[in-house]
């Protein structure tokens, strides 16, 4: 595992980092900083009608925060974006991450990636777009050299990583840090539904998804350049 590196999640709502939440527990263990960037607010995950937009964002940006806390993310960095919004304002959310990149200058991205089949959220697919090209064209002089008047250079990103894949190349033993993932999930108090917690209901859905009961333990990825930062 890679050691004082600095690694950007980029995700679209509070609680999609649950899906790799044992590597980033690994990750802030071993000295790395993490940073996770959360494009949308969450201001549409309820199904109560009594509880509006405002209230809700209020709620998952306070539970977010303990979720980090839990799994030593240094800092959440919101782009305010409305809910299921981000498809319609993708070149606005492009220009966010190239800047968000410029600025904190990681190693490595990990984001959701786009390709993967069935996955009815719009917004984990743009999100996962946009990471992957900006990762990738973020040391490119002409994308938006406006950023260089804020005192921001190109940066070249040498490593993306992609969770929520249908074809992984790389895997990471989560076991150590299995309940730390898990209690970071349960800080998700909202969005719980019908389980004992949010950490309850992910773990039933894994797993689901899962051949053997071992695997629940694995976090898959798709890695995307031949550098040797590994995870
Ligand atoms: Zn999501």
């Amino acid at each position: 595992m890679i050691e004082n590196k600095t690694v950007l999640v980029v995700v679209a709502h509070p609680d999609d980092e649950t899906a790799c939440g044992g590597t980033i527990a690994k990750l802030s263990k071993a000295n790395n900083q993490v940073i996770q960037v959360v494009a949308t607010n969450g201001d549409k995950g309820t199904h109560d009608p009594n509880v509006t937009p405002s209230e809700i964002t209020n709620t998952r940006k306070k539970e977010m925060a303990d979720t980090a806390e839990i799994l030593g993310i240094s800092r959440v960095i919101w782009l305010g974006f409305e809910d299921g919004t981000l498809e319609q304002n993708v070149t606005s959310v492009k220009e966010k991450v190239f800047k968000v990149i410029r600025e904190v200058k990681p190693d490595i991205v990990i984001s959701f990636d786009p390709w993967k089949r069935w996955d009815p959220h719009s917004d984990h697919r743009t999100i996962g777009f946009v990471s992957v090209e900006a990762a990738y064209l973020a040391d490119g002089v002409w994308y938006y050299p406006e950023h260089k008047t804020e005192g921001l250079e190109p940066h070249d990103v040498p490593e993306t990583y992609l969770f929520h894949t249908d074809e992984p190349n790389y895997a990471i033993d989560v076991k150590e840090t299995f309940h730390v993932k898990k209690e970071a999930a349960d800080a998700h108090k909202s969005q719980s539904l019908s389980f004992a917690t949010f950490g309850e209901k992910y773990l039933e859905r894994l797993k689901q998804m899962v051949e053997k009961e071992e695997d629940i333990y694995k976090e898959k990825f798709r890695k995307l350049n031949q550098s040797d930062l590994n995870l």
